[in-house]
């Protein structure tokens, strides 16, 4: 299946797969095909929260866009398109990312030109049509979705419509009193309320069944209610059970009773998040988005994490490093890796690639939290980065971007997966040294020598011999992506004249430049210029390993001595500095390949089979293809709020 689907803009649409979906049971199918029904329900819920012009906007436009008669090729109409799609990407009428109004790339009159030629009659709100064009085409209206600048009330500078007619200070002091007032355990108040002044007194419209977004939330539950009978275990059916009372009820109680039984359940493939959940769209940050995902354990990278647990033993007692600072005894964490089934709401079409949640601090504090990433999601963006031209101006030969394509995927998965499961849990720490002793550097030391336990252990004999590699070309796949990173393609994230600041990307050019540096007088990684551009050879792996061990060792001493001027040494001397012609041309090579910088997703339609007895047989997987079809489809089946 090919993952790119379409670019216009800044955005570029992908699509992800299932893997392993049809290995599930048929009871895990169908309890994924009804949870994913519940996921779609929610969509108008945050266009609504957003702004609320939004739901009219949008139906505006796909009346438009679906009646008009006249020519659908001009530049007019494909302006409107475009500006249709970029409200789709954004649920509303902001940029999913800044946050600043997309412009259209038409004019007020050509635009009500358009409307001209297409059937309005449908409309509800053929009276306030001239304000809602206003709303489109005047750049002062409402031209920042949150804004975070102290200067100005936050809540009259930001067009989200989580507040009604009310003023900072006094929505923040309304929830401060309410914090005040539970000293121990209190719930999240105000995640699931539009805070409405009404003559002159503070008032919360509850999102819940029989209140605020009441219609879409009762097809929710109607849907989980469905979903219940197939979960795979009691505990699955009490996180349904508290999470139906809570948006029966709008009672926050209720909802932290659910995200502690939710937190608990770790037992089943399948799980989903779906509610208020993310308070990034809220600039007081305490009203909550509503968004949901479904997802089912990865089959393939759990067994592996499995196999390389079960040796966490072997790898310590032969790593590099001294033995004083190895442990006796390593047990490997099982990392924890999903596929993605559907995305909703604010999970949809740009997502997340890791959950981390619940956000409840005192939640977390006393049952702990589940964090996994998401795997299809991060396959989808690699096969992406395969055909986007990248690795052709990026790679130094031919044999470099074979190997890329063949073993790429399942190096970069090994590797985050010996990081992981085994890199940050190995080594041992002298009696009395904390990792604070190493202050500002502890961070990027960390992920340094997690990363070093990686790539020592992805080009060894050991990972043939456990059969989790097929030949001894993935490590140097590893290899040759990891350097032309570190050296090269990570600098196209950061502005010419910068330093590198953030601690995983700091790591990996310490990791590369030291090899480069020591590696120079034998020529075991050169930078070196193929049609007069710069690229990363590696002319000797084997010996790049033993560089790489012998980071390792010293890194490992570091951490276990708290040494924290080696640790200053090291990164000040590798890590921070960019050679700023070597940035300036890659920043310009990059340029010309005309990457979109943000990235959504398509979901695939899932239906359910029935077989010759009128019985359910199976949940098919229908990969789709036609952005706008998926979203007029999305606005018709689940446009709950539109009147
Ligand atoms: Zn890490």
């Amino acid at each position: 299946m090919s993952v790119f689907v379409e670019k216009f803009a800044d955005i570029k649409i992908l699509r992800y797969e299932l893997p392993g979906f049809e290995k599930l049971s048929l009871q895990q199918k169908q309890y994924i095909y009804y949870l994913s029904q519940a996921a779609l329900c929610g969509r108008d819920i945050l266009f609504d929260q957003n702004n609320r012009w939004n739901l009219k906007i949008r139906q505006l436009l796909e009346t438009v866009y679906k009646s008009f008669t006249g020519n659908r090729d001009s530049d007019e109409f494909k302006a409107l398109h475009l500006y249709l799609k970029q409200v789709w990407f954004g649920n509303g009428i902001h940029h999913h990312y800044s946050t600043e109004k997309f412009k259209p790339t038409l004019s007020r009159e050509a635009f009500q030109q358009l409307l001209a030629q297409a059937d309005l009659s449908e409309l509800s709100f053929q009276d306030e049509l001239p304000h809602v064009l206003d709303v489109i085409f005047n750049p002062e209206l409402d031209a920042k979705g949150i804004s975070l600048d102290s200067n100005s009330d936050l809540l009259k500078a930001s067009a989200m419509n989580y507040y009604q007619g009310v003023e900072q200070q006094e929505a923040e002091a309304f929830y401060e009193a309410k914090r005040k007032s539970v000293p121990e355990h209190a719930p999240s108040f105000g995640l699931n309320s539009t805070l409405v002044k009404d003559g002159g007194e503070l008032k919360e419209d509850v999102w819940h069944c029989g209140g605020k977004y009441g219609k879409a939330i009762q097809q929710i539950v109607g849907w989980l209610k469905k979903a219940a009978p197939f979960a795979e275990n009691d505990l699955q059916k009490e996180v349904i059970a508290k999470l139906v009372a809570y948006y029966e009820s709008g009672d926050l109680k209720q909802f932290d009773d659910y995200s502690i039984a939710w937190t608990n359940e770790n037992e089943g493939l399948v799980d989903f998040v779906n509610g208020f959940i993310e308070i990034y769209g809220d600039p007081l940050g305490i009203k909550a988005s509503w968004e949901s995902i479904v997802n089912y354990k990865d089959l393939e990278g759990t067994k592996r994490a499995i196999v390389l647990s079960e040796n966490a033993g072997w790898f310590e007692a032969n790593s590099p490093v001294d033995p004083k600072f190895k442990k006796a005894e390593v047990k490997g964490v099982s990392a924890k890796v999903i596929h993605v089934a559907m995305l909703g709401g604010d999970c949809y079409p740009a997502t997340p690639i890791g959950i981390n949640l619940p956000n409840s601090e005192w939640i977390r504090e006393e049952f702990g939290s589940k964090s996994v990433t998401i795997d299809n999601i991060t396959q989808a963006y690699f096969q992406d980065s395969l055909g986007n031209g990248m690795l052709e101006e990026f790679a130094a030969s031919e044999a470099e971007i074979q190997r890329a394509r063949e073993f790429g995927q399942l190096a970069g998965n090994l590797h985050t997966d010996l990081h992981e499961c085994l890199g940050h849990g190995s080594g041992r720490m002298q009696p009395g040294v904390k990792p604070e002793d190493l202050k500002n550097y502890y961070s990027t030391l960390e992920e340094t020598r997690a990363d070093l336990f990686a790539l020592y252990y992805i080009a060894d004999e050991k990972l043939l011999q456990l059969g989790l590699v097929p030949s001894a070309e993935s490590g140097k796949a590893e290899y040759d992506a990891y350097l032309r990173n570190g050296l090269i393609t990570q600098l196209t994230r950061i502005e010419l004249g910068k330093d590198l600041e953030e601690s995983h990307m700091r790591n990996r050019q310490l990791i590369t430049r030291w090899a480069f540096e020591h590696g120079k007088a034998d020529g075991v990684v050169e930078l070196i210029k193929k049609d007069g551009k710069t690229v990363v050879q590696i002319n000797d792996y084997a010996r790049l390993r033993e560089l790489f061990g012998q980071l390792l060792n010293e890194v490992q001493r570091i951490k276990s001595e708290g040494d924290y001027e080696a640790a200053k040494a090291l990164v000040e001397a590798y890590a921070v500095k960019i050679d700023p012609q070597l940035h300036g041309e890659v920043l310009e090579r990059f340029k010309k390949l005309n990457i979109a910088p943000y990235a959504g997703f398509l979901n695939p339609e899932l239906k359910l089979v029935t077989g010759s007895n009128g019985q359910v047989a199976d949940v098919a997987v229908e990969y789709q293809s036609d952005y706008s079809a998926q979203m007029l489809h999305y606005s018709e089946k689940y446009g709950f709020l539109v009147k």
